[in-house]
């Protein structure tokens, strides 16, 4: 186990992974001849004895693979939201899968309302796999001597929950995590800040995990129904990254993505200077 905290990409992709079910797109089709996939989004963080997991997704055997095997087993769980990538493993800590017990499981009351109203993860909580720990928006959370983590609420289709995005402070380095949001003039407005480089100066995030689901508006047809700053629009907020800024990376790609295309390189797609999360990635927090 590593003394101090880091963190490990376990998925870059969006809820419905990569390659979609029954998607014939060029990159759908590209990873099924490759038999190869990319889960939706999760990151996990080691510290001491405990293995911190930001959502549960489907694949979870195959993410946990990206994690030295000494350090797999769960402790603590934390819920982003309800939408289906990131609850849909949940599952997998109960009786038929991995037999789990006493895992601490993080969520904002909303979320776990929804939890105790959906028979099949209730049956989970009577029988001991999981602990359910509410937290409130904005209170840090000491878990460690070199660990704290601070949810922040932030605007995104609530249908079934609230949306937290996970401010994840190591000793020396901090993460934020925000894997889903709808449309940054309502994230600003709702952290009371002016422009997105203000907000993450004034948390002291070094890294960013950051809502890449689309390119450009218009990827897909009913995108108005599924809103997320596209990538284009969140790189010309920023313009380019000078050399002291916070680190950016993309994650929770979507299927139509051209990041995720095979050879994008050459797809002229400019981050300037901004980059692209990949599974497995590590990012010391120390
Ligand atoms: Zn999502
Ligand atoms: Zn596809
Ligand atoms: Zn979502």
């Amino acid at each position: 186990m590593p003394a101090h905290p880091e963190a490990i990409i376990l998925g870059i992709a969006q809820d419905g992974g990569v390659p979609q079910p029954a998607c014939s797109c060029n990159t759908c089709a590209h990873y099924g001849e490759k038999e190869s996939q990319l889960s939706p989004t999760s990151i996990a963080v080691r510290d001491e004895n405990d293995l911190h997991l930001f959502d549960v997704t489907r694949d979870l055997a195959r993410q946990l693979l990206f994690i030295p095997e000494e350090s797999r087993r769960v402790t603590d769980v934390w819920l982003t939201h309800g939408h289906l990538g990131h609850i849909d493993g949940l599952g997998l800590f109960g009786k038929e899968a991995m037999g789990a017990t006493g895992i601490r499981l993080h969520a904002s009351k909303s979320m776990l309302k929804l939890i105790q109203n959906t028979p099949q993860w209730d049956s989970m909580l009577k029988q001991g796999v999981f602990l359910p720990i509410p937290f409130v928006s904005n209170e840090t959370l000491r878990i460690s001597s070199n660990l704290s983590i601070r949810p922040i609420s932030v605007p995104h289709r609530d249908e079934f929950t609230d949306t937290h995005a996970f401010l994840i402070k190591g000793k020396k380095r901090t993460i934020l995590h925000l894997p889903d949001h709808d449309r940054w003039d309502t994230t600003l407005t709702h952290v009371g800040m002016k422009s997105i480089r203000d907000w993450f100066q004034h948390i002291q995030a070094d890294v960013v995990l950051l809502d890449g689901t689309f390119w450009s508006d218009g990827e897909i047809s009913r995108q108005t129904n599924v809103p997320h700053p596209p990538i284009s629009e969140t790189i010309s907020l920023l313009g380019p990254r000078n050399p002291h800024d916070f680190d950016i990376r993309f994650i929770h790609f979507n299927h139509t993505n051209p990041v995720i295309s095979e050879g994008y390189e050459s797809h002229d797609l400019d981050l300037k200077g901004w980059s692209l999360a990949s599974e497995g990635e590590v990012i010391e927090l120390t």
